[in-house]
């Protein structure tokens, strides 16, 4: 028999849209736009970004959870040839600027907004995420609570502390009757599986589940999602 939930948690990219096609094209006009003002930049690979990004935590620890400065120092690296320094800088703060505009032009996931709107009026809701999209920069951002990310817990799911500072947020919530909704195996539901936190997991690509413990009940479009937290929870 399941407690009562209470609070629903919610990640963000690739649960309320696709983060994908929206990052690919932030990242290419970006550029475009960099390279409008010193010229061709050498951008490198995936690989490339890996080993900078390490780079940079072993000089930054607060990198590795705070992705807005690490984008950032990423471009002031790539951009290491331009001077003066005050020239690469406001390039730098400028295209961070165009970036961060740019990842907030996403497409909500057919009958998000509607499951959002209702789940509201029964349910305290939050947002826990390890991205830098901010959901009050959107219209349903007034149905939530509050939204974690990983500058404010200062660390990343699948690590607990987005889970405690939303427990924090709140009087009368424990884990037990709190339900999360993601689409992360371990990021998700592993994190909230971990704490004895209910999830269900969000799979719209019909992924096979790979986790050691038992997969929890998926769900694949939003239309369907507040009746299943209904015949789950609230019977
Ligand atoms: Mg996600």
């Amino acid at each position: 028999m399941n407690k009562k939930i209470k609070m629903i948690t919610f990640d963000l990219d690739d649960t309320l849209w696709d983060n994908r096609p929206t990052i690919i094209k932030a990242e290419v006009d970006t550029r475009k736009w960099i390279e409008d003002q010193v010229g061709e930049v050498e951008w490198g690979d995936f690989n490339d970004f890996l080993e900078l990004r390490e780079d940079l935590i072993k000089e930054d620890k607060s990198i590795a959870w705070d992705i807005s400065k690490l984008r950032k120092e990423i471009f002031r690296k790539k951009l290491s040839h331009v001077n003066p320094k005050k020239l690469k800088n406001e390039i730098v703060e400028r295209a961070f600027d165009i970036f961060i505009s740019k990842r907030h032009e996403i497409v909500f996931f057919d009958g998000v907004e509607e499951c959002i709107a209702d789940l509201s009026k029964k349910y305290l809701l939050g947002i826990l995420t390890n991205g830098n999209a901010d959901i009050y920069k959107f219209k349903i951002g007034k149905y939530f609570k509050f939204s974690i990310s990983s500058l404010e817990a200062r660390d990343s799911k699948p690590n607990r502390s987005h889970f405690d500072m939303a427990l924090a947020q709140v009087n009368d919530v424990t884990f037990e009757n709190m339900l999360h909704i993601g689409d992360h195996q371990i990021n998700d539901m592993y994190a909230a599986h971990n704490l004895g936190i209910n999830c269900l997991w969000f799979n719209n690509n019909d992924d096979e589940w790979e986790q050691n413990f038992k997969k929890p009940d998926e769900f694949s479009s939003w239309k369907n999602l507040n009746n299943i937290i209904k015949d789950k929870y609230e019977r």
